[in-house]
């Protein structure tokens, strides 16, 4: 397959790419955020989306530094183009879902991509990417799924955390294991907690999904989320419609049984869609 520009694809121009940040671009598929931070000797790319097009090309001619490639988590949305270096690093257990495609037709661009039996590093909370005069710092945040990491880049003050904070909801009912709700709410809520006690040394929050920089704010709402559904107290919306999801949204969705269906609760800015009744 030829391209013109390494994000001209066959579908158009598939890539979005924005600088947000002395340094650090934002590079979106479709309603999927990439990030890309660039040091003085190294750079670093979170997340990879689905690989289209050639996503090794379209980040090399934003720079020609070695590429740390990391994954928020192994959700093939986060991984898919992981396939395109031979090396990523990721949180614990993401190695048991990363190279595994949502449809047969992913997995087979992804084979076809330079490197499918790509190296997966494992790294946990307190390791350190040095990208040279810019420290990034990961922190273990699993809730949404097993594997997530948050990063933080002290040097920009911003706060990098998957799918574990989309804009303004989290999905909830997508993990390897079904394990009741309270667990994951609590989960969750210990996670935002450790956020809360990192909260000096960042000022934006990059979300992976469906909108565009969140304030700190929204790390209390979803403590309070948390709370209001562990003591019974939750708002709970008609449907699920909201915050990038349609009413009908993820309906007959793999990750749910028969007869499962979704709900929907709100705390301010924050929202939680999780299988109902778990
Ligand atoms: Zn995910």
């Amino acid at each position: 397959m030829k391209y013109r520009n390494a994000n001209i694809g066959e579908r158009g121009y598939i890539y979005g790419k924005w600088r947000t940040a002395p340094g650090t671009y934002t590079i979106s598929f479709g309603n999927v955020y990439c990030y890309l931070m660039i040091g003085e000797h190294h750079a670093l790319l979170f997340d990879t989306a689905y690989g289209e097009g050639n996503l090794r090309e379209f980040v090399e001619e934003i720079t020609d530094k070695p590429l740390y490639v990391v994954n928020s988590h192994g959700h093939f949305d986060h991984t898919g183009g992981n396939a395109w270096w031979d090396e990523v690093y990721a949180g614990p257990t993401a190695e048991t879902i990363a190279k595994k495609a949502f449809s047969p037709e992913m997995q087979e661009k992804m084979n076809q991509m330079p490197y499918p039996d790509y190296k997966i590093n494992t790294v946990r909370t307190g390791y350190v990417f040095d990208l040279g005069g810019r420290e990034i710092e990961v922190l273990e945040i699993p809730a949404h799924n097993e594997s997530s990491i948050a990063l933080i880049d002290k040097t920009n003050r911003a706060l990098y955390t998957g799918d574990e904070m989309e804009a303004g909801q989290v999905i909830l009912f997508v993990r390897n294991q079904q394990i009741p709700n309270a667990e994951i709410f609590t989960a969750h809520m210990e996670n935002m907690k450790k956020l809360k006690l990192r909260s000096g040394e960042f000022d934006v929050i990059y979300p992976a999904h469906n909108g565009p920089q969140l304030d700190l704010e929204y790390i209390d709402d979803y403590i309070a989320l948390s709370e209001s559904l562990l003591s019974g107290t939750a708002k709970i919306m008609p449907d699920i419609a909201g915050f990038g999801m349609a009413p009908g949204g993820f309906a007959g969705s793999a990750f749910l049984k028969e007869g499962q269906t979704l709900e929907r609760a709100q705390y301010g800015g924050a929202s939680f869609v999780y299988i109902k009744g778990e």
